[in-house]
Parts: C-alpha cells; sequence; structure tokens
C-alpha cells in the first residue's frame, strides 16, 4: 500500500455529539457517569458521558476486566497499575515464589517444625534473610513448646540463634510462572467490541451507529452471537505507532479499517503495546477505503491522538489489510500468554529498570559531560548484560563501552559539552548506541544458535 493514495487528517474533532442517544440502547444523554474510552484496567484515562447511557456502562464492568490474565504480566514488568487497582500485580509461580512488581521474585515466607524420633526437633525455613528466620521461628514459641512438650528455656533459644547464626542458604530456583488461567475468549472480544465501537462512536458515530454495526453492537452489548464470527487473525502493512519504540508498552490504540475490497469493516485493538485483537466490525460495507485510529498514552492525562486515512480516489480498491478470516484458536491465546509471561520477566522489566534509571540520570546531569555519559554507559552495560545472558549471547564489557562511545558518545562530548539533555537531538544521540548495542547482543545470539 502507498501512503500516497490517502489524505490524511490529525487531531480529529470529537463528532459523538451528533449522536441521539446511546449508541446501544439510544437512552438519555449524556450520562451521569463518565466511561473511558480505553478501560482505566490498561491504564487508559480518557472519559465522555456522550456516548453510552448509565444502564448500558454498567453492564460492562465485569467484561472491561477480562484481559487482565495478559496485562498483569506487562504490569508488573513495568510497575505501574490501572486505575482502580489498588498496587501493581503479582504473579504467582509454581514453586514457593511470588513475583514481585519490577518482575522480582520473591520467596513466600514459611517455616515449619518437625519432631525427630530422638526427640530433637527440626526446623526448616523457606525465607530470605536470617534475621526473617530469627523472626518467624521465635513468634512460633507457642508451638515449638507444644511439639517438645515442655517449656523452652533460656538456654534453648540460645541455641536457635545459634543454629540460624550456622544455617546455611539453600539457594532454589524460582521455577516456572504458574501461567494456569480460566480466560474467557467471549468476554475479550466483547470488551474489544465495546473499544471499538467507542472509538468509532467518537469520530464517526454516523456509520457507529448505523445498520452496518448493528451486529456487532448487539454482540459486545447483550452476548448475541458467536465471537468465533468476529475474531479474526489479520496483518496490516499500516504502521501507526512506527514513531514508538517496539518496546514501549504504555499506550493502548484502535485501528478501524473501512475496506472496499473486502467489504467489510475490520478493527484491531493493541493493549498496552502487546495484546491485539482483531475482528470483524461489519460484514458488509461499501463506502470509500479508509483508517481510522485512536490512540492513547497511558497516564497522559486523558489526551486522545487521532487520525484519518481516506482514500484519493475511488475507482479502485486498496488492499488494507491481509486476513484468512479465521479466528485464533484456544492454543493460541494460551501461548500468547506464556510468551507474554516469559517476555515481561526476560526484557520488559530490566528495559523498564533502564528507562527509570536514564530518567533519574537526566535530572542528575542535566547537561552533557563526561561523568553524565559514563553513567549512562554504565547503565547501557548493566541492561546489555542482562539481555546477553537472556539471550544466550556472549557478552565483553570492554569490547561494548568501546563500541558505545565509538557509536555517539565520543562525538556528544566533543561537540556537544554542557549541551542540555532535553534537546530531542541529544536525546536521539544518547540512545543510539544503545539500541544499536541492543540489536547486535540479539542478531548474535541468533548467529550462534
Ligand atoms: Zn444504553
Amino acid at each position: 500500500m502507498n501512503m500516497n493514495h490517502f489524505t490524511s487528517e490529525t487531531d480529529l474533532p470529537f463528532q459523538a455529539k451528533l449522536l441521539s442517544g446511546c449508541i446501544y440502547c439510544s437512552g438519555t444523554l449524556p450520562a451521569k457517569n463518565h466511561e473511558h474510552i480505553f478501560t482505566s484496567c490498561w491504564g487508559g484515562t480518557h472519559k465522555t458521558g456522550q456516548l453510552i447511557c448509565d444502564t448500558c456502562n454498567s453492564a460492562y464492568s465485569q467484561i472491561d476486566n477480562s484481559f487482565a490474565p495478559y496485562t498483569k504480566y506487562v504490569m508488573n514488568a513495568w510497575q505501574f497499575k490501572g486505575q482502580r487497582h489498588k498496587e501493581v500485580p503479582k504473579i504467582a509461580t509454581e514453586t514457593n515464589y511470588t513475583i514481585e512488581k519490577g518482575a522480582k521474585p520473591k520467596r513466600k515466607s514459611e517455616v515449619s517444625f518437625e519432631l525427630q524420633e530422638d526427640g530433637g526437633l527440626r526446623i526448616r525455613a523457606n525465607v530470605s534473610s536470617k534475621s526473617e528466620a530469627r523472626k518467624l521461628i521465635l513468634n512460633q514459641k507457642g508451638l515449638i513448646e507444644e511439639k517438645i512438650g515442655r517449656k523452652l528455656t533460656d538456654d534453648d533459644v540460645e541455641k536457635i540463634h545459634d543454629h540460624i547464626r550456622n544455617s546455611a542458604f539453600v539457594e532454589e530456583a524460582v521455577g516456572a510462572l504458574d501461567v494456569e488461567e480460566t480466560l474467557c475468549i467471549r468476554d475479550e472480544y466483547r470488551s474489544a467490541a465495546h473499544t471499538l465501537i467507542k472509538c468509532m462512536a467518537l469520530f464517526d458515530p454516523q456509520t457507529a451507529s448505523s445498520e452496518l454495526m448493528s451486529q456487532v453492537r448487539d454482540f459486545a452489548r447483550y452476548d448475541r452471537g458467536n465471537w468465533e464470527y468476529f475474531a479474526l487473525e489479520a496483518s496490516t502493512v499500516v504502521s501507526f505507532v512506527g514513531q514508538i519504540n517496539s518496546l514501549e508498552v504504555k499506550y493502548n490504540s484502535a485501528e478501524i479499517y473501512y475496506s472496499r475490497l473486502l467489504g467489510k469493516i475490520i478493527g484491531v485493538i493493541t493493549i498496552l503495546g502487546r495484546v491485539k485483537r482483531w475482528m470483524v466490525l461489519s460484514g458488509t460495507y461499501s463506502g470509500p477505503d479508509q483508517i481510522l485510529f485512536v490512540f492513547e498514552r497511558i497516564n497522559s492525562g486523558g489526551r486522545l491522538e487521532s487520525m484519518r486515512l481516506s482514500a484519493r480516489s475511488h475507482l479502485q480498491p486498496i488492499p488494507l489489510i491481509q486476513t484468512n478470516f479465521k479466528h485464533p484458536t484456544f492454543e493460541q491465546f494460551y501461548l500468547e500468554i506464556s510468551v507474554l509471561a516469559q517476555d515481561s520477566v526476560a526484557f520488559d522489566a530490566p528495559y523498564a529498570d533502564l528507562i527509570s534509571s536514564a530518567d533519574k540520570l537526566r535530572k542528575e546531569f542535566t547537561v552533557v559531560d563526561e561523568d553524565c555519559l559514563n553513567e549512562f554507559t554504565r547503565i547501557y552495560l548493566d541492561y546489555l548484560k542482562t539481555l546477553a545472558s537472556t539471550v544466550d549471547s556472549k557478552f565483553y564489557p570492554q569490547e561494548m563501552r568501546r563500541q558505545i562511545w565509538e557509536l555517539g558518545f565520543t562525538e556528544l562530548l566533543t561537540r556537544f559539552h554542557n549541551v542540555s539533555l532535553n534537546e530531542p537531538e541529544i536525546q536521539e544521540k544518547l540512545f543510539y548506541p544503545f539500541t544499536t548495542l541492543m540489536e547486535r547482543v540479539t542478531k548474535n545470539a541468533k548467529k550462534a544458535e
């Protein structure tokens, strides 16, 4: 597809006031409760009372959570939460660990007592430190006394202290993540449909409320029809989020393709930059080729970005997307979760750490100088070392350091000394050696395979 075939408009005006009533039931608007365009469960903040009545809105509170089995990994690794969540989601593993925010494994603390044949007491503690062991064990004084059938003497307590002091830690593997999840694919697609309908209704209320969309509206709102009918796998050659680093997760988006060639309207949502759901929104479409794009960065204070591409000519239909119209299988959904789980721990969490360290350095140094560049070199090397071990690639710190400077830090120091780190050009030059080396490390790993 050639972009020359399209005209584009950005920052489209909201058209929702053209709706005569609720998009689902024609009920009275504006609603008392404002509705999120991208649900707050995914970090969405933009709200409006112009699309959906209060009754219909309340029907979705359950469904909106249906992507939690996927999004919890992304949110855990990047350490953020949805507006309604109390804290960053934690993740269970199959062994005695939980994954705390930032993909940090934490052992579940546990202590057990077992009376031996010789009358001695065997104490086992699953803890992360000796002081924790001390606390846990001595908290159970009553239980210990019950087991040994007498009061603990000061001498006994002193012995326990001695044992803890001299005991050795046995390391155990964190173990596989527990990815057993109950998925409700049907609710996922209803939630996806609801989001796509809202996005369309904001900028193209005529189509969103028309007969063309009645089936998908009934599916989203009243649970009529099968998800298999609406769900499909597809891909597009247009990349709206191309300007965003592919590692970035902090956005939700909706793309709606009005395709003359396929005679259908097809939409896709992208949740937190990772989870995509494609679906047929209308099976009968004969209007001009068009693409509507709606995008929201999370925690952006509710700013929605939008873009519309319209075909210049009506003569030749343009292939906008590729699809075989097959819906994904259950195996694919489970595979998707296990890939998300692995990637979030292995790649996203260290990357999120790096981004937050880089933000700190920018605040601390404010301008380019040698100390600042040395600090950036250090955090880049830290990350690359983790990456290299994850992808099983060799890591040569000296060589990597040399390359970071060759790829731009030397130039930064000589030509941009004392220039503000907030200059876009400086930010780009600061980041370039990192992304280049990241690619090299990953590529080397592939070669080694
Ligand atoms: Zn309604």
